[in-house]
């Protein structure tokens, strides 16, 4: 276990966890948000990210500072907390973002760790490879071998209690992103970015986001804090949490804001198109659309930035208490229904449900089925695993409601879409808990039949007798040959 990361809670493969950051002495609640500051353009003052956002931490880029010479010797002098006034912790970026835009940049891994210890910096950061997307599998491949090179430099880097990043690339490549996160998971160092998503993200590209953040965990170790680097928009941070996501950094509060975009958890809209705002946040609630609008850039910019913050801020603290209460899923379908981009990239998570249910908890409060992907969660695999495990009496019916037809039964079990059969005596454990519509759907019919046919085969000598209700045929062709089938007549229900 790293000790300087624990876990608390988790729901999915999401969790709330504690980042001991020594060097700051403080310690940060994950999943975090970390604002992004430039060090020469200060949207919002780090002090009020702070006292009125809640911010723990924050990132800045060490390459930037080191490359203006006032404010080099600024933060040799002062310390870089004091530079930018904040006493949380700060991560520093090391110019991997410079390298990838203008091919070249001046400092080593070496160099440029060593400069981020002299200022001060709580995470530093070694200069790697963000590979973008798309590129072709030798080019990846090399530049990770670049990339594992400068890991291995900053271990050797005398960083005393600053944690050190441990960037995990392979560009659109699952299994490269798998080998690079065993491998950062097998250095000595701290925190695991996923690095060079931003091109994936700002192209909508969630299943692909998914498919990437999954094939990194696979390699992480679950004690590894992940943070996504460059993740910045709060309509996808509930996706990313329940893919095992920790930290996120936003540059884009400010960013959206000098070009007048207005950010919410279902999408950004521009300020000149917005009549209402759907938000009470302090900026929200002292001015109307029409009344931001007649503020100077200035003003206006900074307002919209404080409104991106707290809507970012807010969906963070709404993560944490889907977490607590364990319902993040339900979080993750509702925000699924913002964008069929979203929607995408729920799916891909879902194509992940065995990974999800390594870590997804036994039990939570509750199961709401929402949506025929609600059919996919990791609770209906576990479901499967577990009654695939029951012996069954030697004559059992499999029942959605209805009464024994005539025949004597050793034993009759329950059957609810999408979970399929259990014995009565689960009825009331997870997740057989819970909430289904009245009016199932074709996915969850079929989930159940696979239950079906889970429990036919691991009960070879039992003899079976399923009365369902309506099931369409795509779902009766699961069930197997040797299950007699029955319907539930309406009038027989109990
Ligand atoms: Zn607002």
């Amino acid at each position: 276990m790293r000790d300087h990361f624990e876990l608390r809670d988790g729901d999915a493969a999401g969790r709330i966890g504690e980042l001991t950051v020594p060097r700051a002495g403080v310690t940060v609640e994950t999943p975090a948000l970390m604002p992004v500051i430039n060090p020469n353009i200060r949207t919002v003052a780090p002090a009020r990210l702070r006292s009125e956002f809640g911010a723990e931490i924050l990132i800045t880029n060490s390459y930037i500072i080191n490359s203006n010479e006032d404010l080099r010797e600024r933060a040799l002098d002062v310390g870089l907390h004091e530079l930018l006034d904040f006493d949380g912790a700060i991560v520093t970026d090391s110019g991997s973002f410079q390298l990838a835009e203008y091919g070249d940049i001046d400092v080593t891994t070496r160099e440029i760790l060593q400069f981020q210890h002299d200022i001060g910096s709580d995470v530093g950061t070694p200069v790697d490879i963000p590979t973008p997307p798309d590129v072709p599998r030798e080019q990846a491949e090399r530049e990770l071998a670049t990339t594992e090179e400068a890991l291995a430099d900053a271990e050797d880097v005398d960083t005393g209690e600053m944690l050190v990043n441990a960037p995990v690339q392979g560009s659109t490549y699952p299994d490269l992103r798998e080998e690079a996160g065993r491998h950062a998971d097998g250095t000595e160092l701290d925190v695991f970015p996923v690095g060079a998503v931003v091109p994936l993200m700002n192209s909508y590209r969630y299943a692909d986001m998914i498919d990437v953040v999954a094939g990194a965990k696979r390699g992480l170790g679950r004690d590894a804090p992940v943070h996504l680097f460059g993740a910045g928009h709060p309509m996808m941070f509930a996706l990313a949490v329940a893919a095992g996501c920790d930290l996120f950094d936003s540059a884009a509060y400010a960013i959206y804001a000098r070009d007048d975009r207005y950010m919410t958890v279902r999408g950004t809209e521009h300020l000149e198109d917005i009549e209402y705002f759907p938000c009470s946040c302090a900026v929200c609630s002292a001015h109307g659309p029409d009344e931001l609008r007649e503020f100077d850039d200035e003003e206006r910019e900074r307002l919209l930035a404080e409104h991106n913050l707290h809507v970012s801020f807010a969906e963070i603290r709404r993560i944490k208490q889907a977490i607590r209460s364990g319902n993040l899923l339900e979080l993750v379908e509702s925000r699924a229904r913002s964008h069929p981009a979203m929607l995408d990239g729920y799916r891909a998570l879902l194509d992940h449900a065995d990974q999800l249910e390594r870590e997804d908890p036994v039990s939570k409060g509750s199961f709401f089925y929402l949506s025929n992907e609600s059919a996919r969660r990791p609770e209906v695999r576990r479901h499967h695993e577990r009654v695939g495990r029951i012996d069954a009496d030697s004559r059992v019916l499999l029942t959605q409601g209805g009464k024994p037809s005539g025949d004597a039964f050793d034993a009759v079990w329950r059957v609810v879409p999408p979970f399929g059969p259990f014995p009565r005596a689960l009825s009331e454990t997870y997740p057989l808990t819970a909430e289904v519509p009245e009016r199932t759907d074709r996915e969850a019919c079929e989930a159940a039949a696979e239950g079906v046919a889970r429990v036919a085969a691991a009960n070879p000598d039992s003899s079976f007798v399923l009365a369902h209700d309506g099931w369409p045929d795509s779902a009766l062709e699961r069930v197997p040959e040797g299950v007699e089938i029955e319907t539930v007549g309406s009038d027989e229900r109990e």
